[in-house]
């Protein structure tokens, strides 16, 4: 019931607005579709990727988008580490549930044993005594367990201890909430993240299986086209948003990436609805990347093998999170590029878009930052909602997403893009 209202409510919204041309029900339906079970997270196991890359396809040419060579695609090669098979935990009897409870860290390699555990405490300070300590265990088919955070800072401290822990059989890592990653290679020993709510440094006796895939030069794919300006084709505003996610973690079990970034895409659908009713003045071209999860590596290839000059770019808008909204948004770059932050500023307090927008420094956190640090002005946008805490997690659904700021997050984009840069 909530969620029909919430639809209605915004079509209304949308019936209402001049410069409206998104379809709520269409959005949800969209978001729906890429996070279906058969697109298995958008990663790179069961052709996710592909089946993603292929609907997007399909959805710009039935809108009439053009591809802007030959073809909607950008292939290029990554390496991967992915985890497609069926994978166990079980901690003093008791089953846990891959997704829920544990999930492989992203450089996991794979194993299998029954094996007596040991607590690690204190981790996180490189003290003489935490050095003779380490060195005296004999880890030799133990698995080893410390909270997550703790080894990070022994990462940082003392990372050559890292190395005497490699003999153990397992390393398990607590840590809340999981959040899930994606690597591009597998170390041993095998790697379990457990929420701390399943498991504590009492845990006795630990059976487990894990089973990883490295992937080498897979062949993914950025998915292109746009729309021709009507008054000078030849310059650009691009719209950006990577569709891959971080896949299946275990058989059966997946991310489904529904703010991260099933959104996203929806918007950059939504817009090409829109310029291909209102044709823009300069190009619209919208860029669907792969492989942001894995460090931004469809975007970097796509400025190392651009389509057309990026010098002809007036602006890129890169679109990652846009699934909520009820505190409004941050742009990234806002204060690299304050003119246009103040534009933006101004068309917000008229549209009464969102509730407020807030300027934040570059940074390297989305698709924006290859083509900012090759001199391309560009915006990163995400929604804000402290009460929707679904990232890199199962939990990241469809059907549980807000969407609150979706509408007025177009209106804007939409408006700025109508009369903005020239
Ligand atoms: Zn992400």
């Amino acid at each position: 019931m909530m969620h029909l209202k919430r639809v209605i409510i915004s079509l209304l919204v949308v019936c209402a607005s001049p410069t409206a041309g998104q379809n709520m029900e269409r959005v949800r339906h969209n978001i729906a579709t890429l996070c279906s079970p058969s697109m298995a997270g958008r990663g790179y196991s069961g052709k996710g990727d592909k089946k993603a890359a292929q609907w997007i396809a399909e959805t710009f040419r039935a809108i009439g988008v053009k591809p802007v060579g030959k073809s909607y695609f950008q292939p290029f090669p990554i390496d991967v580490n992915t985890f497609p098979s069926k994978m166990k935990l079980v901690v003093d009897g008791k089953k846990l549930q891959p997704g829920r409870d544990f999930i492989p860290s992203p450089v996991s390699a794979r194993g299998k044993g029954y094996l007596k555990t040991i607590f690690l405490s204190d981790l996180a300070r490189c003290t003489d005594s935490l050095i003779d300590r380490l060195k005296q265990i004999n880890y030799k088919k133990k698995a080893i367990l410390f909270n997550l955070p703790d080894y990070y800072q022994l990462l940082e401290t003392c990372p050559e201890l890292v190395h005497q822990l490699n003999q153990a059989a397992l390393w398990i890592g607590i840590t809340d909430p999981l959040t899930a990653q994606i690597g591009e290679q597998a170390l041993s020993p095998p790697f379990l993240w457990v929420t701390k709510e399943v498991i504590d440094s009492s845990a006795q006796r630990i059976r487990f299986c894990v089973k990883n895939q490295l992937k080498k030069n897979y062949i993914t794919q950025n998915v292109i086209g746009y729309i021709k300006g009507t008054i000078a084709p030849e310059k650009f505003i691009v719209f950006a948003a990577h569709y891959d996610h971080l896949g299946t973690i275990g058989k059966g079990i997946y991310i489904p990436g529904a703010n991260d970034n099933a959104a996203g895409v929806a918007m950059l659908i939504e817009l090409a609805h829109y310029f291909s009713e209102h044709p823009p003045a300069l190009s619209v071209c919208f860029m669907a990347f792969s492989a942001e999860e894995l460090g931004l590596l469809g975007s970097t290839y796509y400025v190392q093998h651009p389509l057309f000059p990026l010098a002809s770019i007036r602006f890129v808008w890169n679109l990652d999170l846009v699934g909520t909204g009820k505190e409004g948004a941050t742009i990234v770059n806002g204060t690299l590029h304050p003119k246009e932050f103040q534009r933006l500023q101004r068309f917000n307090d008229s549209l009464q878009a969102l509730p407020k927008l807030v300027p934040r420094s570059p940074a390297a956190n989305s698709d924006h930052y290859p083509f900012s640090t090759r001199g391309v002005p560009s915006f990163f946008v995400y929604l804000m909602d402290s009460s929707y805490p679904y990232y890199h997690h199962i939990e990241d659904k469809a059907d549980k997403l807000p969407l609150t700021g979706f509408e007025g997050l177009f209106r804007l984009l939409v408006a700025f893009t109508a009369q903005g840069v020239r």
